[in-house]
């Protein structure tokens, strides 16, 4: 069936040899950089933005892992869709490295880089591969399951909301069950022959939006962790962050109002729980270096009749508001006072007794008329904030609607890259999966430290389950999003044959 087509990309195993400056070992030989891609003239930074490059490489192949404290990869937020691109020819043209043998994933954060990135992450890799040492490799997993929380809700009437900034939750009593998150940190650990740390690679599943107090640039909750893991094992470590499957991962307490949102706190409580994971993990001489990159085809969505149907509802919501006496004022006024006491709302039990004893129930109609006119208030304020949702989610339906008809076809490439480095096992996606996928991909898979990371070499918007794509237009991942149900069985079968391959 032909919407998945195999696009070799590799292959070229013995044309990689010898790199400028690359020293030659037998075993795996590994070299590490980072440099600062801050931007500081745009406003307040909190803590440094790096783009952190490792190059492996083995008598056969040389790989290029590159993290960046970026939102993505193009399409979103600072780095243009030319990066990749440029990254990649440069690094060909100058370094003799094939584009097919470079992960570059985004940490997903969302603090503002410099204008050069580019340029930056060039000299990462450059600076790392005149730094290449022997090295002996570990991988393993740890936990951690304190600092986030599935952001999808499902309601008692079948269709799923999430939590987002952009609009108010469903009311508490709507709310039925939360969805899944994927607690494991997927770690490679590469020792020098002595015995210190070079650097560590780790994986995990978490939006890095968390923000600090001071609302300044930040590398967010895996930003933290990263220095954590630096400070904490041998002097010179590098810790690289690769993000998982987090689209419908936020961090915990993501809409709290009552304290500072403090990615600090978060990211330390990640970098602990990842060191306590590598001190169990061992390294040992381990050659074995491979990549598979490929060029998957997923088909697009066709939004036309689901935006439709929104319109629609949209129109009901708006005719459903309906006025009543109350303002936010007197709202306010009469909620509190109906709420302090339900017996005796408008005065002390003394006034009501009183109009008892003459015969009177002038303060129970008044209290009726109040409670009628609240009850629709409260009504007219759920509306709004349904409305609210529906139209955010709706403008992202519209947006990507035009997108898919200006492709002019049916279906989306992305590139896929598996890498096996020791025993340490990943395959990547374009775009935000949900957890789910990750965790299908893991437990289907015949490796023990299988990894997914999403995020990687490109950008295509939110990548939700098959299942979570009948709620269309209910959240942000079904709603930022350019595929058809069908991507997700062909993306995990091709996932699957790349990792058996590896
Ligand atoms: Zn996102």
């Amino acid at each position: 069936m032909s919407i998945t087509k195999h696009l070799s990309l590799t292959a070229e195993p013995g044309r990689t040899a010898s790199p400028a400056g690359a020293a030659v070992a037998a075993g795996l030989s590994a070299g590490v950089a980072k440099v600062d891609i801050t931007n500081r003239a745009a406003g307040v930074v909190n803590d440094a933005l790096y783009v952190k490059a490792l190059v492996l490489k083995n008598e056969m192949t040389t790989a290029v892992l590159i993290t960046v404290d970026a939102v993505a990869i193009g399409e979103i937020g600072y780095i243009n869709n030319d990066y990749l691109p440029k990254v990649c020819a440069r690094l060909q043209q100058e370094l003799n490295i094939s584009p097919a043998n470079v992960l570059i994933n985004a940490s997903h954060c969302h603090g503002v880089v410099c204008s050069d990135v580019d340029e930056r992450t060039f000299q990462a890799v450059k600076e790392a591969l005149q730094n290449m040492v022997p090295v002996k490799v570990g991988a393993g997993s740890g936990a951690e399951d304190g600092i986030m929380e599935n952001r999808r809700l499902k309601l008692k009437n079948g269709t799923e909301a999430d939590v987002r900034h952009a609009y108010s939750l469903p009311p508490d009593e709507a709310v039925a069950a939360v969805g899944p998150v994927d607690p494991e940190i997927g770690l490679l650990r590469l020792d020098k022959m002595d015995g210190r740390t070079l650097a560590v690679v780790y994986n995990f599943a978490c939006h890095p939006i968390q923000g600090v107090p001071s609302g300044g640039t930040t590398a967010d909750i895996t930003g933290f962790a990263s220095r954590v893991i630096e400070d904490h094992c041998s002097d010179g470590t590098t810790a690289l962050f690769l993000q998982g499957c987090a689209g419908d991962v936020n961090p915990i307490w993501y809409k709290d109002v009552d304290h500072p949102r403090n990615a600090e706190v978060l990211g330390n409580r990640l970098g602990l729980s990842t060191l306590r994971a590598l001190r169990q993990v061992q390294t040992r001489e381990d050659s074995r270096l491979k990549i598979i990159c490929e060029v998957i085809e997923l088909p697009r969505a066709d939004l036309s009749q689901r935006i439709q149907k929104m319109e629609a509802e949209a129109a009901k919501l708006v005719q459903s508001l309906r006025g009543t006496s109350l303002n936010l004022k007197t709202f306010l006024h009469v909620f509190v006072k109906y709420h302090l006491s339900s017996e005796f709302p408008s005065y002390s039990s003394h006034r009501y007794l009183h109009d008892e004893a003459m015969g009177r129930d002038d303060l129970r109609r008044l209290d009726a008329e109040n409670q009628r006119n609240m009850e629709q208030y409260i009504r007219n304020i759920h509306i709004m904030e349904e409305l609210t949702r529906l139209q955010t989610n709706l403008a992202l339906l519209r947006k990507h609607q035009a997108d898919n008809a200006a492709a002019g076809k049916s279906t989306l490439e992305v590139k896929v890259l598996g890498i096996r480095i020791g025993d340490f096992v990943l395959v990547t996606f374009p775009g935000e999966l949900s957890v789910q996928v990750g965790l299908n991909i893991k437990q289907r898979s015949p490796h023990q430290r299988i990894f997914v990371a999403g995020y990687t070499n490109g950008y295509i918007y939110y990548a939700p389950t098959a299942q979570q794509l009948m709620n269309v237009g209910g959240a942000q991942e079904d709603s930022d999003c350019l595929l058809a149900p069908a991507w997700q069985r062909l993306y995990e079968e091709r996932a699957n044959d790349i990792i058996c391959r590896l």
